[in-house]
């Protein structure tokens, strides 16, 4: 009897404690459940938030093999994402209309921006995205943002612009040349109170003339009309005609103006000898404008076997900090310039850096506000003349 009691005691607490674990097993079960449940959610977020991303979206993982395609990048490539998902990029060339954004995906940066041509009609901005987790890679992002209709707005504006300044560059040449004639005699000799009249409107139709110029061939550097003539040539012969145009400026301003060259031969550069005339004229002609009287100005010739550099330095008013970034934007005008100089028009550097980047040169400035600035142009010596000449 006493064996039997402890017996169905020991069966009891057994029971229990199993009920206890089956307890605990059941929350626990419970408690996975809810984790798959909030997972799933989680999912179904981030999925619900890709298929509806207004861009086109695709993501390759570690391997370099596409993971995720979104509808919308389905419709910009006319692909199936069944065709594609699991491809390399390698192998993603077999889709034509992918062929220009996959050439850019091979570039070495972890993260940029770029614009590409995806088709005749659709242009895409490209953001590429290294995505890691802590320090492990997961893959790439890659985000195309439909900007065709900017393109066409711009190209418009560029056409508008590009017709407008030669309807006006026919007139101003006609200006100039009644003012010229007017001015040496050729209707009537005239008195120096009237000569220096016409000698004032001539100055300012040569301005508009030069204005006109500048816009001219931004609007080519637009529409990929800007040719380049790339010749081999030292540098420093470009440099010496350059300068002999602004002794005189610069006297007349009282700015002592020098000119240093490199001791030994320099080796040949491949250029557009007129454009690059034009980028120099650029730097020495602000120089000389945002230099006070008495101030200096000094351009220098230095370079290596594998690149040159013309520098114009400068004691003038500099350029603020706080807009030093957008120094090279179209019709940028800093503060402190708009005062001494009325009429700049923020064109000049705007195009010295589209002509040094077609010669896969540099321009960079380096500036404090009163003390004076340094444009340095930096161009690459180049052997290989067939290789480069391919870019133009
Ligand atoms: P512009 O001289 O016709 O205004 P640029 O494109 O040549 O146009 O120059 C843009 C602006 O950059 C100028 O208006 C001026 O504010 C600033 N800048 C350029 N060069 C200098 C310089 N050497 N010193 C000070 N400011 C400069």
């Amino acid at each position: 009897m006493e064996k039997e009691t402890r017996t169905t005691r020991s069966i009891i607490a057994r029971t229990q404690r199993l009920e206890e674990m089956r307890a605990a097993l059941l929350n626990m079960l419970e408690d996975t459940e809810e984790a798959r449940r909030d997972a799933e959610a989680e999912r179904n977020k981030i999925q619900t938030i890709i298929t509806n991303f207004s861009d086109g979206l695709l993501v390759f993982n570690p391997n370099g093999r596409l993971d995720v395609i979104n509808p919308h990048a389905e419709k910009i490539f006319g692909i199936q994402a069944e065709d594609a998902l699991g491809l390399t990029k390698e192998e993603l060339v077999r889709f034509p209309t992918m062929m220009a954004s996959l050439k850019i995906l091979n570039e070495k940066e972890d993260v940029f921006r770029r614009e590409v041509l995806i088709q005749e009609t659709f242009v895409a901005e490209l953001t590429k995205i290294q995505i890691r987790l802590g320090r492990t890679p997961m893959g790439i992002m890659v985000i195309f943002h439909d900007i065709t209709r900017e393109k066409e707005i711009e190209r418009l504006k560029t056409e508008f612009v590009s017709l407008t300044a030669h309807q006006l560059r026919t007139p101003l040449s006609a200006i100039k040349w009644i003012l010229r004639a007017l001015s040496e005699g050729d209707v009537g000799e005239l008195e120096a109170k009237q000569k220096d009249m016409l000698e004032k409107a001539y100055n300012s139709n040569e301005r508009m003339i030069d204005l006109i110029n500048d816009l001219l061939n931004v609007t080519k550097i637009e529409e990929g009309r800007y040719l380049y003539q790339p010749v081999l040539s030292h540098i420093t012969d470009v440099v010496n005609v350059v300068v002999k145009d602004y002794i005189e400026l610069a006297k007349r301003k009282d700015i002592v103006f020098k000119v240093q060259k490199p001791l030994r031969k320099l080796p040949r550069v491949l250029i557009d000898k007129e454009k690059i005339s034009l980028a120099i004229q650029n730097l020495i002609d602000n120089a000389i404008k945002y230099t006070p009287r008495k101030g200096t100005v000094t351009v220098s010739v230095v370079g290596s076997s594998k690149e040159v550099k013309v520098s114009v330095q400068d004691s003038g008013m500099g350029i603020p900090k706080a807009q030093q970034n957008r120094v090279f934007g179209k019709f940028f005008r800093a503060t402190n310039a708009q005062t001494v100089d009325t009429e700049g028009s923020g064109l000049g550097l705007y195009l010295v850096k589209n002509i040094v980047e077609a010669h896969d040169g540099k321009v960079d400035f380096i500036s404090t506000a009163q003390k004076g600035t340094t444009f340095t142009i930096t161009l690459p010596v180049k052997e290989e003349v067939g290789e480069f000449l391919k870019k133009f």
